[in-house]
């Protein structure tokens, strides 16, 4: 099972092949022949390590039609069978999770510690799809009318596809697929081109835990790849998880096309402090929220917003705590922050400093001033340091869009109603929190923030498995939200049965409407 990592590191450090990362179609690695293929970097170095093949429509079609053909003996074979295969899928990737933590290290640039949260929270909704009989339970009713009963079940869609972002390519595959083939659909991953190859060791996992050969398949590619998931009839379901224009893109397109579309967009999540809360542990949950993963998480606290005279000592304790925060290489067990996932990234995160001192906020700690900074446009890493803005307003740049990156933003305000507005007025809803020790404060909070996860003292509120995540406005585009209940909603489809067993001493023609009483 480490013969993928063991083949690409091999190769790179001979410096004479860079890996190919192949597509997984039908139990087994697929070769591009588009001739069409991106690069993957080492976000540490800077180097590019691999090259990760991008399908054409026609490889696409033909991973549809392997999906396809595999659908009727999955959907046939028993939930307990169905069981016993999730349960070892949830073991070898308990076993291999430091394998698959190396993978996002590798490619994304995350620090060990977070790649291997990544996988536990992935792991999670293994564990709640292990339970896919209890979840598939349908209902009945007996006597709806005379010697008429009526029931319920639940039935796979088909063929479904889920399409990935970068900054969770393991976790975020696990969301769909987990519910997607537990429940008894056949998958198409589409994950990042970016960092393709955890999709494929856990492809790997999935063939030896006895996933039969077409029901997991993982295609990479481009907007081509994504085009041709989206025009496939044969494909039932679309889930999407990445930046809001596209989100919308996968909505709008998907559905046209008759699937049933959830697509999880962008966010700028606020954190409200009031002026009762601990300043102290506000301050480390604010750094850590707005830090962790270089702040490329979804659920990253973007926005403080400071209410009344908490402003000055909450921006002085999170100042305070800036210099100690470790960035390095993901694999160096010291770094606390790595770099980000690209070059190209790293620089449009940056422009908002700039972008945000030219038009009036306080550029309070710059994380272009760290050493590793600039290192990326040579031979070097994608880093950047902790960066801070304060006093931030609504028609900055900074404000106005999703940055992604290690840069956190405070917005001072004299109320706790005004905060409650600057939430309610920005067109995301993913996450947000409130930092109080006042129970009423935190109660209206509740009842009125327009948001689908709302954190009370907890900076980033990603719901357990067992609940679904998603956002509300520009954050979630479809009816259903991930993973959890709904997910299993998602991928399934009602069939209600209406039954009668004659009893043949009672049967006669009868014209009239079919009555209940
Ligand atoms: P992205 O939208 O650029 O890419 C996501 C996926 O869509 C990738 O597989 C990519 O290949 C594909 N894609 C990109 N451009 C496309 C296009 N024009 N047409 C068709 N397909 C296209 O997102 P990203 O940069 O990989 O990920 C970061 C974004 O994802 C951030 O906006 C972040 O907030 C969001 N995100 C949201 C959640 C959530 O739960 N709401 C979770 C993780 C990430």
């Amino acid at each position: 099972m480490t013969q993928l990592a063991e083949r690409t590191t091999a190769e790179t450090e001979a410096g004479s092949q860079l890996g190919r990362v192949s597509h997984w179609i039908g139990g087994r690695a697929v070769e591009g022949t588009s001739g069409r293929s991106g690069p993957v970097y080492d976000p540490a170095t800077g180097r590019q390590t691999k090259t990760v093949d991008f399908a054409s429509t026609d490889e696409m079609a033909e991973a549809v039609r392997v999906a396809d053909e595999a659908f009727p003996g999955w959907r046939a074979t028993s939930l307990s069978k169905r069981t016993e295969i999730m349960f070892r899928i949830r073991n070898l990737v308990e076993q291999h999770r430091t394998e698959i933590a190396g993978f996002l290290t590798a490619e994304h640039g995350k620090v060990t510690s977070d790649a291997l949260g990544e996988v536990a929270r992935g792991l999670e909704n293994l564990e709640f799809a292990c339970g896919v009989p209890h979840l598939m339970k349908g209902s009945y009713s007996e006597q709806a009318s005379g010697g008429v009963d009526v029931y319920q079940l639940r039935q796979p869609l088909g063929v479904v596809a889920g399409i990935t972002p970068f900054n969770f390519p393991a976790m975020v595959p696990m969301w769909m697929f987990a519910n997607a083939i537990a429940t008894g659909n056949t998958f198409i991953l589409k994950p990042s081109e970016k960092d393709p190859s955890a999709s494929i060791f856990l492809a790997q996992l999935l063939a030896e835990a006895g996933v039969p050969e077409g029901v997991f398949n993982v295609v990479h590619g481009d907007k081509v790849a994504v085009d041709a998931i989206l025009e496939d009839r044969r494909i039932k379901a679309v889930s999407f998880v990445g930046s809001t224009p596209v989100a919308r893109y996968i909505y709008e397109t998907g559905t046209r096309n008759g699937k049933r579309v959830q697509a999880l967009g962008g966010a700028k999540n606020h954190m409200i402090v009031l002026p009762d809360a601990d300043i102290e542990m506000a301050a480390d949950a604010a750094v850590s929220a707005a830090y962790g993963s270089a702040g490329e998480r979804c659920m990253a606290i973007s926005v403080v917003v400071a209410v009344g005279d908490v402003a000055d000592p909450l921006v002085a304790a999170i100042k305070e705590r800036l210099p100690k925060i470790k960035v390095g290489p993901g694999d160096d067990p010291e770094s606390q922050m790595g770099p980000l996932v690209t070059r190209e990234h790293r620089d449009k995160v940056a422009s908002y400093l700039d972008k945000g001192s030219q038009q009036g906020a306080d550029l309070v700690a710059d994380g272009r001033e760290h050493s590793l900074y600039g290192n990326g446009s040579g031979d070097g890493g994608f880093y950047l340091g902790v960066s801070l803005l304060d006093r931030v307003t609504p028609e900055m740049d900074s404000y106005c869009n999703e940055i992604f990156g290690p840069v956190l933003e405070v917005m001072r305000v004299g109320t706790y109603g005004e905060a409650v507005k600057l939430v309610n007025d920005n067109p995301y809803g993913n996450g947000t929190a409130i930092f109080t020790r006042d129970g009423g404060a935190a109660h209206a909070f509740q009842f009125e923030v327009q948001a689908g996860m709302v954190g009370i003292n907890v900076p980033i509120p990603v719901p357990v498995a067992y609940y679904s995540f998603g956002g509300w406005k520009d954050s979630l585009f479809g009816d259903l939200n991930m993973y959890g209940p709904e997910g299993v909603q998602f991928y399934t489809r009602a069939k209600v049965i209406t039954s009668r067993w004659p009893d043949p001493g009672t049967s006669g023609v009868d014209l009239g409407f079919p009555r209940t009483r």
